[in-house]
This record gives C-alpha cells, structure tokens and sequence, in this order.
C-alpha cells in the first residue's frame, strides 16, 4: 500500500493544483512565491532610500510646491514604498511571532509609529545603507521560520501575506535595479536648453545619483538639488502671480459687471 502523497494546500481551493507539499501545507512553488520577495526586500529597500534621499534626510526633498506640480513625486513615491516595506514585514514578524511564540524581530529606534503604536516606517533620516539593513534583518526573519509558518493551520493569513507581498514585486517593477532612468519634472537649466533630465539611481551603495539632461549637460547630485529648489521657487511664484491677476480681474468684472463671476 502506497501513502497517498499530500497534497500542497492550495489543491484544497485549486483542484488542478497537484503538486505535492513539501514546505509545511505547501509546494515547493507556492513557497518560493513567498520566499523570493524576502530574498530581495532588503535590496529594494535599499534601492529605493537611495534613490530617495539625496542629502542625508528624508524631508531634503520635500520640497515646499503645491501637489499638483511637485517636483519629485520620484521620491515622494519611494518614499511611501519603503516605508510600506517596512510596515508590512514587521507587521507579519509580529503576527507571526505571537503564532509561533516566538519573539518578533527588533524594530529600529525612532521607527515612525500611528497613534495606536503600529509601525508605518522606517525612522526619518535612515541612509539606503541603514533602510536596506533593517528591512532586510525583518525578512530574514520571516524567511528562516517561512517553513514553519506554512506548517501551520493559519492558511488565511498566509493568504493574505501572499497577497500583501505582491506589493514587493510591485515595488521590483517599478524601481528597477538595472540602470534605467528616471525623468525629473525639472527641465534642463543651463542656458536655454530646457531638455528633459534622467535621473539615473546610484549603481552601488554609497553612489549618488547622476543627473544627465537629453542633450547631455550633466549635473552633480548638488547642482540637480539646487535646480530642483529653483524651479520649485518658479513655480510657486508663477502659481502666487497666477492668483493675483485673477483676483484683480474678478474685481475688475465685478466694479463693471462684466463676465462671469
Ligand atoms: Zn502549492
Ligand atoms: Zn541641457
């Protein structure tokens, strides 16, 4: 008599899903589809400060600029995606960990916490080197125990963690590692070139970004901050000059009723 061979849990949803468990409930596929994005989280988060901070803090670039012309939603987004990272790894250590009865992983000082105390962030002004060393250490966490946790009975929370770490391929996608430019809202500013800037990520840890316009005038990492900064200037003084002569021409139509209101 031969052992029925156990099936991976998901068949249990899935009946065309037949692959024998070999990682707690689960295949060897449903497994992996858990594991990669803990074996890359750490260098995407990396990857994703890096391209973030240019000077040491989180806030450099929030540059003052109302949200309809912000200058760097490049960063504002990296910003929201390392942060997230973070959040859901050390929610689900957490989670886990309770489960497991284990201790969940250390969450970094200064972490940046929601009224109830949650973890939302890394702390402000982490470098990529710090940002990719602290979400790393959390899904390391959860990769070395990933085996015990697909052994347990919990499969809609493993559902739901499956679900959530798209969001880590999501962010692979959209930050990608191999050299490919982003495009700054900022025009060129020398002379009058006005071409459109790539924003290339930094090729290595401790590498800055390079900043190369369409028609090749490159600038330094302080050079593109200082321009950011301009057009920013610009662009609030045009948004203040905007608002002035509408208000003077509403007056103006109201002292002689002319157009609309
Ligand atoms: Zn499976
Ligand atoms: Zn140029």
């Amino acid at each position: 008599m031969t052992e029925p061979s156990r099936y991976c849990h998901r068949h249990e949803i899935d009946p065309t899903h037949e692959n024998t468990a070999t990682h707690g409930r689960y295949c060897t596929s449903c497994w992996a589809r858990l594991d990669m994005p803990l074996t890359q989280a750490g260098e995407i988060a990396g990857h994703l400060v890096g391209n973030m901070v240019t000077s040491g803090t989180a806030g450099t670039d929030k540059v003052d600029t109302a949200s309809d012309s912000a200058p760097l939603p490049f960063n504002q987004a990296a910003f929201d995606d390392v942060n997230h990272l973070y959040a859901t790894l050390v929610y689900w250590s957490g989670h886990w960990g309770s489960i497991l009865d284990q201790k969940p992983v250390r969450v970094l000082a200064g972490s940046w916490r929601d009224n109830n105390g949650t973890i939302v962030g890394l702390p402000v002004g982490v470098t990529a080197a710090q940002a990719a060393e602290a979400v790393g250490v959390a899904a390391h966490w959860l990769k070395i125990r990933l085996d015990a946790i697909l052994a347990t009975t919990h499969t809609s929370d493993i559902d739901a963690m499956g679900e959530q770490f798209r969001d880590i391929w999501r962010m692979n996608a959209r930050w990608p590692r191999a050299t490919q430019a982003a495009y700054s809202q900022v025009p060129c500013g020398q002379d009058d070139c006005g071409a459109r800037l790539a924003v290339w990520p930094p090729a290595f840890p401790g590498d800055s970004r390079r900043v190369v316009c369409a028609a090749g005038h490159f600038y330094a990492e302080d050079d593109y901050e200082a321009l950011v900064m301009k057009y920013a200037k610009e662009q609030k003084e045009k948004r203040q000059e905007q608002a002035k002569t509408d208000r003077i021409a509403q007056r103006l139509a109201k002292k002689y009723g002319i157009g609309a209101r």
